[in-house]
């Protein structure tokens, strides 16, 4: 099975967003062995959506398109669809009906009914987060740009064309989630491992850490859980968790899952607030968060946190002291700190650009750990803030098992 993804919108053409589409895409239809042979980008204009559709059926057997189904003016890729397949565009009473709804729900004086519009013989898919439905019909799915709705209908399209299509291939994916060690350090511990030939390994680096990811046909799934097995057994150290595991959620089940809460506070210099954003992102965390002092100054540090002046003046901001005592500024059950230098200047040959202290606390348990983080400025932030994470989650999982 062949598929084209043809994302539709001017904007992403001319450099006004960046298409994110294509890689969730391209990432479920994976999951049922589909191929994926173009990725095209047009215009909102018919002609052009036409001339790709032309290109595409020619090649694929599935064309899937993103963008275009709203309600303004530019929205044109039914139109386009309809007229490709020499259809009528039609509205569905039923969906109408369901707009209507919508609308209301949201306490819209709405009548724009284009949304729901689509080409005679189609077959719709609910939108469970926005108006437009997707809509199927000859080969050709299209949903809207909004990458939220994607989500929300792609895996029902799918599923949907698989039983259609009879597609029995189904991939298994296995994602496991490192930090703390680097790619090729990573490759060269686990790649003995890897002796299954009909099972593909890939390394890829993401914001939420680095993965392991094996794939394979479903078949195969009890092969890959034995791998799984002796990677955890080689690296568990610095493994994050599988699939769809943050290190932000990992962290609030331990702290919410105690007889009594525990409570969390961070005290961050160069990660500058970073930490105590992942760490909100998790909704129900106001039980267990108490603040997040971003104290950049050494002036910060002393009045926030009473570090001692002494101690900055002898050992340096950036120094395994001044996190220790930015860490016992700290009143909560759990701590993090973090001081160093993200660059791209301040950096010397004793303290180079990327040098980060991170101190993590639990109940009397402290560990300070120097690391240096190569990349340019916000990188070296980001990474300082996934590792500190990791390495809280770690000491929460000794503490308190698994
Ligand atoms: P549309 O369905 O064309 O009205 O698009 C709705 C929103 O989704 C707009 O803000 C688009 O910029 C955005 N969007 C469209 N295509 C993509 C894409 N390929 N990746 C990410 N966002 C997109
Ligand atoms: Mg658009």
């Amino acid at each position: 099975m062949k598929a084209a993804i043809l994302l539709i919108g001017t904007e992403l053409l001319n450099g006004g967003m960046l298409d994110t589409n294509s890689i969730y895409i391209a990432e479920e239809l994976n999951r049922y062995g589909i191929e994926i042979k173009y990725k095209m980008m047009v215009r909102d204009v018919i002609s052009e959506i036409k001339n790709a559709f032309s290109f595409a059926k020619k090649n694929v057997d599935l064309i899937i398109t993103t963008g275009g189904l709203g309600p303004t003016d530019d929205d044109i890729t039914k139109e386009a669809i309809a007229d490709f397949l020499k259809k009528k565009l039609i509205i569905d009473e039923k969906e109408k009906k369901e707009l209507v709804a919508k609308y209301k729900e949201r306490n819209l004086d709405m009548k724009i009914f284009k949304e729901i519009e689509k080409p005679e013989g189609s077959i719709s898919f609910k939108n469970d987060v926005g108006m437009a439905p997707a809509i199927y019909i000859d080969g050709i799915v299209a949903f809207p740009g909004f990458p939220n709705e994607l989500k929300n209908m792609l895996p029902k399209f799918l599923k949907f064309y698989a039983k259609e299509n009879n597609l029995k291939s189904e991939i298994y994916i296995k994602d496991i989630i490192t930090c703390g060690i680097g790619e090729s350090i990573l490759e060269n511990e686990v790649k003995d491992i890897f002796t299954e030939k009909n099972i593909f390994y890939e390394f890829l680096v993401k914001d939420y850490g680095t993965l392991i990811r094996l794939q394979t046909k479903i078949e195969n799934k009890k092969n890959v859980e034995k791998i799984v097995k002796k990677i955890y057994n080689k690296i568990a150290d610095f493994i994050i968790g599988e699939d769809e595991d943050r290190v932000e959620n990992l962290i609030f089940n331990y702290l919410t899952s105690q007889k009594d809460i525990l409570t969390i506070s961070t005290a961050e210099s160069c990660t500058g607030g970073m930490i105590a954003s992942k760490l909100i992102d998790v909704s129900g965390i106001s039980s267990s968060f108490m603040e997040g002092i971003v104290c950049y100054s050494n002036e910060a540090k002393i009045k926030r946190l009473n570090v001692k002046k002494e101690t900055l003046e002898k050992y340096g901001a950036v120094s395994e002291e001044t996190a220790r005592e930015m860490l016992n500024g700290l009143k909560t059950d759990v701590g993090i700190a973090t001081t160093g230098i993200a660059g791209p200047r301040g950096g010397t040959k004793e303290k180079p650009v990327g040098l980060v202290y991170v101190g993590i606390k639990v109940g009397t348990e402290v560990e300070v750990i120097r690391k240096e983080f190569k990349g340019e400025r916000n990188k070296i932030r980001q990474r300082a803030t996934l590792f500190a994470m990791y390495r809280l989650l770690k000491m929460l999982s000794k503490r308190y098992g698994i």
